[in-house]
């Protein structure tokens, strides 16, 4: 060979323009890596399911006719490093250009420029040809806010218009509409999951010693780990979820742990499904089925994959490094133990620490507003929350994870994510799900032992942030409510929040 194309663990991409002609010239090299396997502790279904993916992906080019060495962890233990291993691989197949697809991670980035410095033969990098817009789209794009970046991109895309340019439906966001609980006697689909035997992969991954947390069903790992499973679930989304997506998006229940969200997350960051073939998937079948789904079902789905997952790339680019540093709340408390077991007596954070231990999943607004608010709340540090959700979710890559994390869900950089914290106490909880009726605090009270934390520790996060968020407009009727409050009730309630940090381990 003369080329050395090395593909990262999220580069699966079958569309990408690499594979479009074979080359005996060309070898194409896969690699399960102690660095990526460590740099976080993950999920133990995060490691299977990207060890999985990887070796689905280089059979799947093996049989298209081209040259894949895949290595498992056995045969990258013996390299002290990837550089080591790239400069091991150029000497022994004599390679003279080595290749590769920018990362979509800071760290990466970082590490293959240096190593390509250090090569002696020419390398060359290339565009993953994946997002619809590129590392430099925060500057490109209207980037105040999502909403006009989504709106550009709308109309770049084509997406959801009609012929005079204008948004379908005479509005480009049905987000009033999309805001309702579950009633009580909707039956949830069952999530399509898929059974795949992974023994072999468990057992590699511990006989390295690596780390992980979570559980992980031996023989049967539910996530799709081949580009037809990415399709299936793709397509049982469209069937069975998409009528309900936008209305319930919001929703949380003990009922059920994806509701009628995608789970597609991680198909996508792989890269085993292409963001504008999911939207178009979605919006075909919008087309042919406008008596079962609303306008605004289909553009909550598009939003977010056109609007929030872009979005947050081009913030990340455009940000990083300094913003992996943001702590504009100087949060400074450790990450209470129940995150790691879901040992805690709040039914709300029991559900979604729960499922996310078990299924390495929780939908957006339990990672929002359950996880995220109680964190953001109580003042934990971001370099501890961002490891939790890093670690923890299928779908974690720092360029996603973090700008969610930090910027959207702890508000450590002060805004240039979200327009104020996403920070509600149990009213909200309660008011979008079945959870506060059975759980062992009382949602209704705002002081007392039994009073349900996240009253208390609410108004303590507005009290203590006063200085700097009751200037915020949008902050402007939770300080009114405050300020009307008698100041001994205030006060109970700035004790009971103090009580519950002080021992947050027992909460
Ligand atoms: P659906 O609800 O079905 O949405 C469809 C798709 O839209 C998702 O698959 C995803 O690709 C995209 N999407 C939706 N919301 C966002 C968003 N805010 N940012 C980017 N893309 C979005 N998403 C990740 O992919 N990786 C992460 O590590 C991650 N960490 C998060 C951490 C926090 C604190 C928060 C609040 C959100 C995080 N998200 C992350 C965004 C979002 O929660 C997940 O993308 C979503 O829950 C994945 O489940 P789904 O595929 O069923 O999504």
């Amino acid at each position: 060979a003369k080329t050395l194309r090395l593909i990262l663990g999220d580069q699966l991409n079958a569309a990408h323009s690499w594979f479009q002609q074979q080359d005996d010239d060309v070898l194409y090299l896969l690699a399960e890596l102690h660095q990526e396997a460590s740099y976080v502790v993950h999920h133990i279904q995060k490691l299977v399911g990207f060890f999985l993916a990887m070796e689905n992906f280089a059979r799947t080019l093996r049989q298209e006719g081209h040259r894949v060495e895949y290595m498992t962890l056995d045969e990258t233990t013996n390299y002290r490093d990837l550089a080591a291993l790239i400069q091991a691989k150029v000497r022994e197949h004599q390679i003279e250009v080595f290749e590769y697809q920018l990362p979509d991670e800071y760290r990466l980035d970082r590490q293959l420029q240096e190593i390509a410095q250090q090569l002696k033969c020419s390398v060359q990098a290339v565009d993953s040809e994946h997002f619809l817009t590129g590392r430099d789209a925060w500057q490109k794009y209207p980037h105040h806010r999502m909403e006009y970046f989504y709106r550009q991109l709308r109309k770049e895309a084509q997406v959801l218009m009609d012929e005079n340019q204008q948004p379908l439906g005479e509005q480009w966001n049905f987000d009033q509409e999309n805001r309702k609980a579950l009633p009580k006697k909707l039956v949830l689909p069952e999530p399509l999951v898929f059974a795949h035997e992974v023994m072999q992969t468990v057992e590699r991954i511990q006989r390295h010693g690596l780390k992980s947390l979570g559980q992980v069903e031996a023989s049967a790992f539910i996530w799709p780990v081949t580009r037809e499973e990415a399709c299936l679930l793709l397509k049982d989304f469209l069937a069975r979820c998409l009528a309900n997506f936008g209305r319930y998006q919001d929703a949380l229940t003990d009922r059920g742990w994806s509701l009628y969200h995608s789970r597609l997350s991680f198909a996508l960051n792989t890269k085993m499904l292409r963001p504008l073939e999911v939207i178009r998937a979605a919006e075909d079948y919008w087309q042919t089925h406008q008596e079962e789904i609303t306008l605004a079902q289909i553009e909550g789905f598009v939003r977010q994959i056109l609007g929030w997952r872009e979005f947050v790339r081009a913030l990340y680019w455009e940000k990083m490094p300094e913003y992996a540093q943001l702590n504009g709340l100087q949060a400074q408390r450790d990450l209470p133990d129940f995150y790691w077991d879901g040992q805690t007596h709040m039914a709300c954070m029991r559900q979604a620490i729960g499922q996310s231990l078990e299924f390495a999943y929780a939908h957006h607004i339990q990672r929002l507003m359950v996880t995220g608010n109680f964190a953001l709340l109580a003042g934990i540090h971001p370099d501890q929350v961002d490891a939790w959700y890093l670690g923890v979710y299928i779908d974690a890559i720092e360029w996603v994870e973090l700008p969610n994390t930090r910027g959207m869900s702890q508000f450590a950089d002060e805004g240039l994510l979200a327009s104020k914290p996403y920070a509600a106490s149990g009213n909200y909880i309660n008011k979008m799900s079945d959870h506060c009726s059975g759980c062992f605090y009382r949602v209704k009270e705002k002081s007392g032992p039994r009073s349900c934390p996240f009253n208390s520790l609410y108004w303590h996060f507005l009290h203590r942030h006063r200085d700097r968020l009751q200037k915020n407009p949008r902050m402007k009727f939770p300080y009114a409510s405050w300020r009307k409050m008698d100041v001994e009730q205030q006060q109970l309630i700035l004790t009971t929040a103090e009580q519950h940090l002080q021992q947050l381990n027992q909460l």
